[in-house]
């Protein structure tokens, strides 16, 4: 069942048109495991049969080699207990924002709207590493201990979340704020202090 959900989960995000090619990758975790998508697959294809599984600590316990990314996966759960289910994209416009200057501690995507403040909170920017690698992956797992959506400098995005359903949601909101920065980005927008989104 949950392997079904996973599957559903990243139709959902290929269908939305958040994973170009081949890119992208996904997991679930029930209990101390890890159902994630294999490397070299295109989440619109991707079957249940596909799926690699993966003790806490990154140890492959079956089926066939996971992502190259799987590290990431498991630091961002080592970091956030209660995530169980985590996303990684090259989206479009969330890749787009990652690769605009930031200065140390400034959001690296502006909050225009309450709906963004309210849906992605503090939005975490790690700091560019090789994909695949351990410094990324250890990068992640620092900026989830504060955050549940980070972007990936000159990469892409990454977002934690209690189940399947929220997190492909999430990836959608992030999609949806990055492109509404992209078009404001430049301009003299107004942007919105955190503490205004609650009534
Ligand atoms: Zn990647």
């Amino acid at each position: 069942m949950t392997a079904e959900q996973l599957v559903q989960a990243c139709r959902a995000v290929a269908s939305a048109g958040l994973s170009p090619g081949s890119s992208g990758n996904a997991s679930v975790r029930a209990g101390d495991r890890i159902l994630i998508t294999p490397t070299g697959s295109s989440l619109r294809r991707v079957t249940t049969g596909d799926l690699a599984e993966l003790a806490l600590d990154g140890s492959h316990l079956s089926g066939p080699a996971p992502t190259k990314e799987w590290a990431l996966h498991c630091a961002a759960y080592r970091s956030r207990p209660e995530a169980r289910a985590v996303i990684h994209l090259h989206s479009r416009a969330a890749t787009a924002v990652s690769c605009l200057a930031c200065p140390p501690g400034a959001d690296p995507l502006p909050a225009y709207t309450p709906y963004r403040i309210r849906t992605l909170g503090r939005v975490a920017l790690v700091d560019y590493a090789p994909p695949g690698s351990n410094a990324l992956a250890d990068g992640v797992g620092r900026a989830a201990e504060g955050a549940h959506v980070m972007l990936l400098a000159n990469h892409g995005s990454v977002v934690c979340a209690t189940d399947l359903l929220r997190a492909v949601d999430l990836c959608e909101e992030l999609e949806a704020a990055a492109e509404l920065a992209l078009t404001l980005h430049g301009r003299d927008a107004r942007r919105l202090d955190p503490g205004s989104a609650w009534g």
